[in-house]
């Protein structure tokens, strides 16, 4: 397990995320070769390599857990290999110093730069973009500060924002990186990832060459759980069939049961408080918020943890998570109410959707479907959460 720096140069071979989501949020570095199901993507990217053609600014989007930023790190190793051979077809060695420097996260001039929680708020801070007059410059360097110098090893520097849309990355941050984005100096490269470009600046969208991810086909899936070879074949389908077509999301389920052993326990829980009504509201919401601020993150946060105020920052972190998981059951539920139980995703649940089913209407299921989204929308958009999650509990429940 990884731990970021501020503002990005990293130390460990996996890196992950300050984001929302970060169940899912275990991200390897590796070459383009090893990507899965974005080919489409990897194709314009080793292209732009191969012709000496990369711009300056790319927005990769698509659905969260699907290998945005995995493709980023990829994109950073292939544009800084040192091997002449690799660059030549447009992808990275992996052996050379720059590419173990990258896969190591201790690349100099490879920076990613993901929310920290300053004043109860999770968000990029404008001054990880650019110091502000009159102060002393941060270190490392804001972006901005950064970007003017030449790069120290590699052949140029390469900043990933992640992600690039508010809330994580708050307006003002946006407009300064803006003006990098206008005059961007000749060795910068910069990769604004989102999941929601609907909720970018449009005038940083506008910049930026647009690159858009895709959710994998499930044999996709299934082929990527197999290579890991650690799986049997019952445990490759169900992860398979809750990933639906989140290939990070099934390999991070794959290689940490941590998020399996959690959804477990909430969909029991649910299972098991749903006949008692309203009067339960109280207990699934304490429910939902302890599991999620007692995730396996411990190492990396070390004795952070025993504060309120770090719980609440992992809980915020995991919720949105938690909420698809509670969202993939609601769906469930309305499968079985509409007659379509072959389509739905809980496989290992069916006895216990077939009894929840039977109780509910489908509009009411689809309300709920609809509160629970608001739910995770207000949580990522810093409304408390024992309010937020009494109330999502108080409209869910008959
Ligand atoms: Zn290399």
């Amino acid at each position: 397990m990884s731990r970021l720096c501020r503002w990005g140069t990293l130390i460990s071979t996996t890196w992950d995320t300050q984001e929302s989501g970060a169940f899912c949020r275990i991200i390897s570095v590796v070459s383009f070769s090893q990507i899965y199901a974005q080919d489409q993507v990897i194709a314009q990217l080793r292209r732009a390599i191969v012709e000496d053609q990369v711009g300056h600014a790319f927005l990769f989007y698509g659905p969260e857990g699907i290998g945005k930023r995995t493709t980023a790190l990829a994109f950073a190793m292939a544009l800084n290999c040192e091997d002449a051979a690799a660059r030549a077809g447009g992808d990275s060695c992996g052996q050379c110093r720059s590419c173990r420097l990258i896969a190591v996260g201790n690349h100099p001039d490879i920076r990613v730069f993901t929310p920290e929680t300053t004043g109860g708020k999770t968000v990029i801070p404008i001054d990880a973009i650019r110091t502000k007059v009159g102060e002393h410059p941060a270190h490392p360097l804001p972006l901005r500060e950064d970007a003017a110098l030449k790069p120290m090893e590699g052949r140029c520097k390469v900043y990933i924002i992640d992600p690039a849309n508010r809330p994580g990355l708050q307006e003002d941050a946006g407009n300064a990186l803006l003006l990098t984005l206008e005059e961007p100096p000749p060795h910068v490269v910069i990769i604004l990832v989102s999941s929601r470009p609907t909720a970018m600046l449009p005038t940083l969208v506008s910049r930026c060459r647009p690159l858009r991810f895709t959710l994998a086909p499930r044999p996709e899936v299934v082929r990527a759980l197999e290579v890991l070879e650690t799986l049997a074949p019952e445990q490759v389908t169900a992860i398979a069939g809750l990933a639906s077509g989140r290939i990070g999301w099934a390999l991070a389920a794959a290689t940490h049961p941590r998020i399996l052993e959690v959804r477990q326990a909430l969909l029991q829980e649910v299972d098991r408080l749903l006949p008692s009504g309203r009067k339960a509201a109280l207990r699934l919401a304490e429910c939902l918020h302890t599991l999620a601020a007692s995730n396996g993150d411990a190492a990396v946060e070390g004795e952070e943890t025993k504060t309120k105020n770090s719980a609440d920052r992992i809980a915020r972190r995991q919720l949105p998570e938690l909420l698809d998981i509670l969202a993939s059951w609601w769906r469930d539920l309305l499968l079985t109410v509409l007659g379509q139980p072959a389509s739905r995703m809980n496989v290992d649940f069916l006895p216990q959707l077939d009894r929840q089913g039977a109780r509910l209407s489908a509009i009411q299921l689809q309300d709920g479907l609809h509160t629970i989204m608001r739910a995770k929308r207000l949580i990522e958009r810093n409304a408390n959460i024992d309010l937020t999650l009494e109330w999502m509990w108080m409209q869910l429940l008959p």
